[in-house]
């Protein structure tokens, strides 16, 4: 049986196997779908303390699994399918097997929210994406028409990025103010290849029919007036929503899905403890969700010491 279950690898599981495992418990981190999180597909992560220069993303994730693997941590790739949190030792099916544990840390994260647009799930993969980093540099992109939905810190670093592939790359947001923070929103709007289109909406990504994105329909919200707008490319980067589904029934969750903290980092569930963006819909910065992992791990430590 295992003394502690992490399930997520992003920053706040891979900081829960840092401290569960000096603390001797041997932890087992369960990476998911995606190793390294959300985080291992952004360029450059510029405000994790101890980096002025920035550091790559992909490599942050990198040196954490290192350390807490330097430790004792195991970190295994596996999906968890379900959890049965119903008796303890608590139940996790990860690809069809079994792993018992003593104590549960949820860090499941979250993933890319989506339009909702029947043509946008058709046309995904075909220039409809979630991710710049991944996929910017494409040669069906190079030297295009793009576009980037949003408003936000993720949708400007998008916008920001593309304009080394794009000829232009067209900001699409539904309210004529930016959302991004302060430093954010400056570089993008002086980015002389960044066209801002406020007050607006995707209503279609065209053309289903060709199988490949050769525009998106707009409307202006304040107008009521559609275009159509000419791209290679559609970058979706309109927020996150948690990776909770597998936990529904089993803990609390609130509104939208996030899991519900009761105090400290734990759940409805005593001795299942949650951290990162799959609880927190206010901040979802690397930091806090390193933060939140911490603290999640000190508290299974005492759980499992109090119940031992
Ligand atoms: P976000 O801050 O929630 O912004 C989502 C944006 O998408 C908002 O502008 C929102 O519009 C728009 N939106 C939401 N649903 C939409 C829909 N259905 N149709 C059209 N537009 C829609 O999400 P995020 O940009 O992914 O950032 C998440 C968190 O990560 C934030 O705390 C952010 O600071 C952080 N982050 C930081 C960095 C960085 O510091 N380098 C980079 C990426 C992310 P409204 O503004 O009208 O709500």
């Amino acid at each position: 049986m295992e003394n502690v279950v992490i399930i997520g690898s992003g920053c706040a599981g891979l900081t829960a196997g840092i401290y569960t495992a000096r603390a001797n418990l041997n932890p087992l981190v369960l990476t998911g779908v995606a190793p390294g999180g959300l985080l291992t597909t952004t360029s450059i992560v510029e405000n994790y303390p101890g980096f002025p220069d920035g550091v790559d993303g992909y490599e942050l994730m990198t040196r954490l699994q290192k350390q807490a693997e330097k430790f004792g941590a195991r970190v295994k790739f596996g999906v968890v399918e379900s959890v049965d949190f119903t008796k303890n030792p608590f139940w996790v099916t990860v690809d069809g097997e079994l792993v018992v544990a003593r104590a549960v840390i949820i860090a499941s994260g979250a993933g890319h929210r989506h339009l909702g647009l029947e043509s946008e799930t058709l046309l995904e993969k075909k220039g409809v994406t979630y991710c710049a980093t991944c996929d910017g540099a494409l040669p069906v992109f190079r030297n295009k028409p793009l576009v980037v939905v949003g408003g936000g810190d993720s949708a400007c670093e998008e916008a920001l990025y593309l304009t080394r592939f794009g000829s232009v790359v067209y900001l699409i947001h539904r309210r004529d103010t930016l959302r991004a923070s302060k430093i954010m929103a400056e570089r993008v709007l002086a980015n002389p290849k960044i066209k801002p289109i406020w007050d607006s909406v995707v209503t279609d990504v065209l053309d289903v029919k060709q199988d490949k994105v050769t525009g998106v329909r707009l409307k202006n919200l304040k107008t009521g007036a559609e275009q159509t707008l000419d791209c290679a490319g559609v970058f979706v980067a309109i927020g996150h929503a948690p990776n909770t589904d597998i936990f529904k029934g089993q803990v609390e969750l609130g509104e939208h899905g996030y899991v519900t903290i009761k105090h400290g980092s734990s759940t409805s569930v005593p001795g299942v403890f949650v951290a990162g963006d799959c609880a927190d819909s206010v901040y979802r910065q690397a930091i806090t969700a390193a933060g939140m992992g911490c603290a999640a791990a000190i508290d299974a430590e005492r759980y499992l010491a109090s119940a031992s």
